[in-house]
């Protein structure tokens, strides 16, 4: 008999004796459950007959960041850049049902419908009622450094619109702290925003991705092998802010996939008119997904969509108030010399921007790197360096022709 089978048809409160695979090492004793969460956080492999027993809503994966938080596992944050935000992914035996070419969990590229990795970092299996508990312990600690939010996204499953409502319900009732749901309007209706905003919800997240509807029919439509439409997803911004209301819905943009900065703004805009937020992302290769060997945006374009972003979203400026070059590089941002310096000066436009207390440390980024996504107000010399940064035009070496290349060459092989 497989392991497989044999944990398909175990209690899960039976417990075991396990060795490793060589009976050398003595692995101490488990419960059948913590066995099935021990292999999955430790083996890509996935036993043939696993039963769906650690799947959401009674387990989550957590982000690295979180793990370390709740106590899960060691590590420490770079410049004391405590993440804010307890971020928790849906978990499905059978993975996601999308082909996202950017996406580590795609369909096309897991070798296992079980991925570990998501924005290059692990997500451990937890069980959330346990999430919950240690969740509890630290807030009830009186410590003011603390998380202020939990996020809980979704991945495209059939399973995961009742899962999510679940988690949040759960996650609300048991913590009572601010709660985001990350969702994807392939997937969610209006009713279902509604039944998440009634399960405690307070904002909803919304990760368009791409800037544009032909990049996002590379890269998560058709052209993709994909199930998500990009007019689904603007309908979907305007159906959370009907439920959630103006300024609770965020959508989620990643910069460098090949967009120029011009659609990025554009984006942004249409977002802002409709009611909807923006939280950005540079595009940073993830191991193993089909864009794994694609440039990552040059910090200067970075820097001036988070610029025009912070412009718009604050009403400081629109789209049609900037002017763009030939190649749609933002050239001036529709206000005056002072106003600009003014806000340069105030390092806001490039702290992570995000639902309140999200602070999504090292999202773009290697730690040791300089942050693109400040998790602190960059002031002195990192704004110096930012004035430069703003100030460097390089030829886009990311730009539509060169993604649809890219792609041929890599999808054919
Ligand atoms: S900004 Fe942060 S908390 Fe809000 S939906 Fe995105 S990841 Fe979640």
């Amino acid at each position: 008999m497989s392991l497989g089978w044999f944990i398909s048809a175990a209690p899960l409160s039976m417990s075991l004796l396990v060795f490793d695979s060589d009976f050398t090492y003595l692995l101490g004793f488990m419960t059948v459950k913590q066995l099935y969460t021990y292999l999955c956080n430790n083996y890509v492999v996935v036993v043939m007959g696993l039963r769906n027993v650690c799947e959401s809503p009674d387990f989550v994966r957590v982000s690295t960041a979180a793990d370390i938080v709740l106590g899960y596992s060691s590590g420490k944050f770079y410049r004391n850049a405590f993440p804010f935000c307890i971020n928790l992914l849906l978990h499905f035996s059978d993975g996601c049902k999308s082909n996202c070419l950017y996406c580590g969990q795609a369909r096309g590229v897991t070798s296992a419908p079980i991925c570990r990795s998501l924005i290059r970092v692990e997500w451990p299996l937890r069980e959330l009622g346990d999430v919950i508990e240690r969740l509890n312990g630290f807030i009830r600690s009186g410590c003011s450094l603390r998380p202020y939010r939990v996020c809980v996204a979704s991945i495209t499953n059939p399973r995961a619109v009742e899962a999510e409502v679940e988690v949040i319900r759960r996650v609300f009732r048991g913590v009572g702290i601010p709660t985001s749901a990350l969702i994807t309007p392939t997937l969610f209706r209006e009713e279902d925003m509604r039944d998440l905003r009634e399960a405690g919800a307070e904002r909803l997240g919304i990760a368009i991705d791409c800037a544009s509807e032909r990049i996002f029919e590379a890269l998560r439509g058709r052209g993709a092998g994909g199930t998500h439409l990009w007019g689904r997803y603007l309908q979907g911004i305007e159906e959370g802010v009907e439920v959630m209301g103006r300024g609770r819905v965020g959508i989620h943009l990643i910069v460098g996939l090949g967009e120029t900065e011009e659609e990025a703004v554009k984006l942004i805009q249409l977002a802002h008119d409709l009611g909807a937020e923006t939280h950005l992302f540079s595009f940073y290769p993830e191991d193993g997904s089909y864009l794994s060997g694609w440039v990552r945006p040059p910090v200067g374009q970075y820097r001036r969509v988070q610029m025009a972003r912070y412009l718009i979203n604050t009403g400081l400026s629109r789209y049609e108030w900037m002017k763009f070059n030939g190649v749609g590089q933002v050239t001036h941002y529709g206000v005056s010399e002072g106003v600009l310096e003014e806000v340069v000066e105030s390092g806001l436009p490039f702290i992570t921007s995000g639902c309140p207390g999200c602070n999504r440390p090292y999202a773009n980024e290697r730690p040791t790197e300089r942050p693109r996504n400040y998790p602190y107000i960059p002031r002195g010399r990192e704004i110096q360096r930012i004035r430069r940064e703003l100030m460097t035009y390089t030829p886009p070496q990311n730009n539509y022709q060169l993604l649809l290349q890219y792609l041929n060459l890599n999808l054919a092989s």
